[in-house]
């Protein structure tokens, strides 16, 4: 061996002896000094589990009990479905009461958390795959309102909603939603706010909660599959059966799950919890980290 390349060799050895491993020792360690917060998915259900206790609303309050506090709660709800992509970016969003036939208390709620122009720009600046138009007229639905409202109760967050582009497919949602991960480390709270199984053309009208076989099939599987990281699987969620195409006449309600999904690092954890159906509907939520 010429010497040239004998030092070569005795400097890669080296490199590869100790530099490697000190650089692995130095990635490990990251998620101890940089904080990431967690991530939720929520299913919402109905409206009046804002204003009603009951399982789901008591482990809302748990959890905004529990979490670190965020400086700013992104939402993305089912209810809010654009051409493009907006975020509200007002200071004070209004609460928007988009139903009908509910009790007169329900329209009565308010949630008067401000907004952040600030983060609706920062959201805007990381997005690459989208062109983000800053709103200025939606507000808070109550997709969102119901949950933030029993989780923070003071409404001293501030909260942006993030909209769906309904022209485009869940492969596009998920890589979309990822460029957005980094805002974890920013203390900003990621709340998907849908229901994974969400059929209401199918609700029995005499049993509400009546026990759906093809209900708890999809739930099963949906929540197998987020176990087993199959993340290409609950992508490609039209390959998965008659229960999932069941459980997902239409998109809406299970992409803030997927978006929700996608800010997962491969090690970390996930817990479910509210993880129940009700008649067409699943409430199965879960949080990341
Ligand atoms: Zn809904």
């Amino acid at each position: 061996m010429k010497r040239n390349e004998f030092i070569k060799t005795s400097l890669l050895g080296l490199f590869s002896m100790t530099t490697l491993p000190d650089l692995k020792r130095l990635t490990d360690s990251l998620p101890q000094t940089n904080h990431k917060m967690p991530v939720l998915f929520v299913g919402h259900g109905s409206p009046m589990n804002a204003i009603e206790d009951n399982e789901f609303s008591k482990a809302w309050e748990k959890m905004g009990a529990t979490l670190p506090k965020p400086k700013v709660i992104i939402c993305i709800s089912a209810h809010w479905e654009t051409r493009g992509t907006y975020v509200t970016a007002m200071e004070n969003p209004k609460t928007i009461h988009d139903f009908g036939g509910f009790p007169k208390a329900l329209f009565d709620v308010q949630y008067p958390a401000p907004g952040s122009p600030e983060t609706a720009e920062e959201v805007k600046g990381e997005a690459k795959k989208a062109i983000i138009g800053l709103d200025q007229a939606w507000g808070l639905d109550h997709g969102c309102w119901s949950v933030a409202k029993r989780m923070f109760p003071k409404a001293d967050v501030p909260i942006i909603q993030l909209s769906l582009d309904y022209t485009k497919d869940a492969q596009w949602h998920y890589e979309f939603a990822k460029e957005l991960s980094i805002l974890r480390n920013k203390g900003v709270l990621i709340l998907g706010s849908g229901n994974m199984v969400h059929n209401l053309g199918l609700i029995n009208w005499n049993d509400f909660n009546a026990k759906m076989d093809w209900a708890e099939e999809a739930n099963e599987k949906f929540k197998n599959l987020i176990t087993q990281n199959d993340v290409q699987s609950l992508i490609s969620y039209s390959k998965l059966g008659k229960s999932a195409s069941l459980a997902i006449p239409t998109p809406e309600h299970y992409l803030p799950m997927l978006y929700s999904l996608s800010m997962k690092e491969e090690k970390e954890n996930l817990s479910f919890f509210n993880d129940k159906t009700m008649g067409p509907i699943s409430m199965t939520s879960f949080q990341i980290g």
